[in-house]
Formats: structure tokens, C-alpha cells, sequence
């Protein structure tokens, strides 16, 4: 017998979760005080909580449900791999059919000479893979000083050791002492908070030249690969002037650096293409995989691995690997996710109906007096709270208040929508229709609105 019931009174799970359960980037006593939200179950783009609140997920889970919620097959496929083989590894010279078949269809999805899959567990697991592949290369390649990797600040790359120092977030850094030693960050294409009296095109071309700068600053022998976003995420979704992606891509030819696109949320159809480097014209070395490629029904990520780094990652052993890189049951399910979004032309849903409707409705938000700008792409898009757009200007509260103050309206009115400081941001699942597009905006709208009566209320609408 086990302990999972939905039928428990909703205080009594709180008192239970906040008793035992320590969650991610949360504060515990302040759970503990007021009960984490309990959901119990989904459906399409819709949660259900313990009090029968139904409620609209505009965040895809962690952006990861690109096919949306209660899709019967992939549960099928689960249960149908589990009883054929539960498990088994794919190190010393084993593998199975699930991992085969995923790598293959990898190969074939990925653009260019992206032929090769490294499994992982999730995102940050493969981005650790990724910091030990790319020195290893330039090390068998008889460049052993190349092991400098240059990221962002405000990057997400995710929560271990190593994800979490190619990352740029500060908070992150300042507990448990990182990020580890040869990792360098150049600053964030973000023009709205940052572009000052610069035009979008020229901010944009001044930060993709700090990755030159960099790397003429560090010394090309001594800088292995430059990873980002082709849209940062948790950041706050920005999205960057049209200038910057080109002059990356031309960086990264002239000094001969790898380059990796984390696709962790713009994979899988995110931006209207299978990746986001397509979207943004990118020619990535590696691509971190991981959230829709199973729409986060099983943990699995992964690295795409272009021909050149698998074939000398490859010509001595390379003494890395996850016990469950490859999950025959993880691997299952994200195929069938594949087929499912292939089969239903999913990617085509976003590209010809979804993401142009939901752009117009997106963007004409920037007409509340509390919104400054309102960016998209394809079905990602932020919005930011401002008290006087034609400054640009921040509130006078600390980041993140006003914020804050809209999320939980949000909440209130069914609606999961997140914050990164003043910006709201959206990831919605690929499958939204429109008319669930309408329902979304309307309750942004709403709380919008809400939020605005209050700041005015409480003198930071000035
Ligand atoms: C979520 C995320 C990760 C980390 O993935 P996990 O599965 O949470 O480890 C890495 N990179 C990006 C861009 C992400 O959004």
C-alpha cells in the first residue's frame, strides 16, 4: 500500500508538504506558513487543484509540456516499455532499442551535422556534459588551454554545479561557491532594462561584440565554446534586437570557438521551428536538449553532438555518464512525444495559427498603462511592468514587487503566469487553441488591472 491519496483534506497534504517536502527555489517557512497549492491533476492546458480549481497553465508546467496534459499514449507507451524492459545501461558496450531509436530520430530532426546523442537525466546533467565535452575535445585535440567557456549573465543553464555556473544568475552564484573556475559571462542582450539611449539594432550589435571582446581579452587559445539561449528563458524571456544573432554566428566562425545552443526550452517547437537555433539562424556545435522533449512526461535530456566533437570525443574513451543516460522508459516516451508532435503537426499549429494570433494578442498589452514593452516569440513572450514607459523606468520598490503583486493576482484568478522580477512572462503548451488563447489574455488583462489599482493604491504608480 502506498500513502498517495488525492483524498486527504487539502491543510492536511500543506501541513504534510511543508513538514517533509523541501522544494526548489522556494522559501520553506514561507510555504510552511501559507500551504504550497496542491495539483492533482491535468488535462489539455488546464490543472486541477485539491479544491477543485481549475486552472489555466500558461507556463506549460517549467515550460516543458509542449503537448499538453493527459495524453493517454505516452502513458501507454511507459507501462508497455516498463514491462519489456524497465532498465538496463547503456555503458560498457550494452544498449537497447528505445535509446537507438530516439538517438536515430534525434539525428534525423536536428539540423546540419548534429548526428550524435549524449544522454542525460534533465537539462543541467547535460549541461554538464557539455562543460567536460567541449574541453576534452580541444584537450584531444592537443589545445588543452582552450577550456574557458563563455556565458551570459542572467543565462539559465540550469541547478548543478556546473549548469548552474555557465548560468548567469547571481543569486544562484552566491550559495555553494560558485561558478567553477573558467567560466566568464558577457552581459545580456536586454535593451529594454539595459539598452540605455541606444537604438535595439545597435544594443544589440554592441553585445554580441562583447563576445569578440572577450574572447580577444581571454586569448583564443585559451576559449573552448560560447554557450546561450537562442532565447533566454528563465530570464525573463528576452528577446534579443535582430542584430545581435548574425554577429554571433560571424564571432563564433571567425575565432573557430563551439559554439552550444541550449535548446532546452526552445527545442521541441517552442519558437515555430523544431529548434530555436532554425528560428534565430543559428549553426550550433552542440544543442542541450531536455523539457519538451518528452513534453516532461519522463526526465530525460541530452546533448545533439555534431560530427566533428562526436568523432573526437569518441577516439579514446570518455570517462563520463549518468546511470540512467538513455532511460529505455524516458526514451520511449519522449519518441511517441515525437511522433504525437510530428503526427499532429503540432509545430505547424504553432508556426501558422497559435503564435500569430497569440503575437497580436501579446502585443497589444503594450497599451496598458502598466506595460512597456511586450515581446514573443513564437509561443514564449514577456511583458514589462513599468510606471512610465518613455523612461523605460523601474518602480520605486525593490525588482520584483510589482511583479510579484501580478502573479499573485494571476493565481487568484486562475491563471499560472510567472514573474522574473518586474517582467511576466508566458510559455504556454504548443496545442493552445484560440479560443484558450482569449481565456489567457483575458485573465492577464484582469490581473493587469488589478495590479495597477493597487501599486496606484499603495503610491508606486506614480
Ligand atoms: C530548465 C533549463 C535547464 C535545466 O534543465 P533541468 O531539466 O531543470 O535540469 C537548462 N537550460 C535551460 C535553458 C533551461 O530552461
Amino acid at each position: 500500500m502506498n500513502m498517495i491519496t488525492n483524498h486527504m483534506p487539502t491543510a492536511e497534504l500543506q501541513a504534510l508538504d511543508a513538514a517533509h517536502h523541501m522544494h526548489p527555489f522556494s522559501n520553506q517557512a514561507e510555504l510552511a506558513g501559507r500551504g504550497a497549492r496542491v495539483i492533482t491533476r491535468a488535462k489539455g492546458v488546464t490543472l486541477t487543484d485539491s479544491d477543485g480549481n481549475d486552472i489555466l497553465d500558461a507556463m506549460a508546467g517549467l515550460w516543458c509540456v509542449n503537448i499538453g496534459y493527459g495524453r493517454d499514449e505516452l502513458a501507454e507507451v511507459a507501462a508497455r516499455q516498463m514491462r519489456e524492459l524497465p532498465y538496463y545501461n547503456t555503458f560498457f558496450m550494452t544498449t537497447h532499442v528505445p535509446a537507438i531509436a530516439l538517438s536515430a530520430r534525434l539525428a534525423e530532426l536536428a539540423p546540419g551535422d548534429l548526428n550524435h546523442v549524449f544522454f542525460a537525466g534533465s537539462g543541467s546533467e547535460a549541461n554538464d556534459t557539455n562543460i567536460r565535452m567541449v574541453r576534452h575535445y580541444w584537450s584531444a585535440k592537443g589545445k588543452p588551454g582552450k577550456s574557458i567557456i563563455i556565458s551570459r549573465q542572467n543565462a539559465y543553464h540550469g541547478s548543478t554545479l556546473g549548469g548552474a555556473s555557465l548560468g548567469g544568475m547571481i543569486p544562484m552564484h552566491q550559495q555553494g561557491g560558485l561558478p567553477i573556475p573558467d567560466v566568464h559571462h558577457i552581459s545580456q542582450p536586454n535593451w529594454w532594462a539595459e539598452g540605455g539611449d541606444m537604438s535595439p539594432e545597435e544594443f544589440g550589435l554592441a553585445r554580441a561584440q562583447e563576445l569578440e571582446k572577450a574572447i580577444l581579452e581571454l586569448g583564443e587559445e585559451r576559449v573552448a565554446a560560447f554557450i546561450a539561449e537562442p532565447v533566454q528563458g528563465a530570464g525573463g524571456v528576452i528577446v534579443p534586437p535582430d542584430s545581435y544573432y548574425p554577429e554571433i554566428q560571424r564571432i563564433c566562425d571567425k575565432y573557430e570557438i563551439l559554439l552550444i545552443a541550449d535548446e532546452v526550452i526552445c527545442g521541441f517547437g517552442r519558437t515555430g521551428n523544431w529548434f530555436g537555433s532554425q528560428t534565430v539562424g543559428w549553426r550550433p556545435h552542440i544543442m542541450t536538449i531536455a523539457k519538451g522533449l518528452s513534453s516532461g512526461y519522463a526526465p530525460i535530456g541530452g546533448s545533439i553532438v555534431c560530427d566533428e566533437v562526436a568523432e573526437v570525443v569518441g577516439a579514446t574513451e570518455f570517462n563520463h555518464g549518468y546511470t540512467y543516460s538513455g532511460h529505455p522508459v524516458a526514451a520511449a516516451v519522449a519518441l511517441e512525444n515525437l511522433r504525437i508532435l510530428e503526427e499532429e503537426n503540432i509545430i505547424g499549429h504553432v508556426r501558422d495559427v497559435a503564435a500569430p494570433y497569440l503575437k497580436r494578442k501579446w502585443e497589444a498589452l503594450a497599451d496598458h498603462p502598466l506595460v512597456g514593452e511586450a515581446r514573443i516569440v513564437g509561443m514564449m513572450g514577456s511583458i514589462a511592468l513599468t510606471p512610465n514607459k518613455a523612461a523605460r523606468a523601474p518602480f520605486a520598490a525593490d525588482a520584483g514587487t510589482v511583479g510579484l503583486i501580478c502573479r499573485e493576482f494571476c493565481f487568484a484568478n486562475n491563471l499560472v503566469m510567472r514573474h522574473v522580477g518586474d517582467r511576466m512572462i508566458i510559455a504556454p503548451p504548443l496545442v493552445m487553441t484560440t479560443d484558450e488563447i482569449d481565456v489567457m489574455i483575458a485573465r492577464a488583462t484582469r490581473a493587469l488591472d488589478l495590479t495597477l489599482d493597487k501599486i496606484r493604491a499603495d503610491g508606486l504608480y506614480a
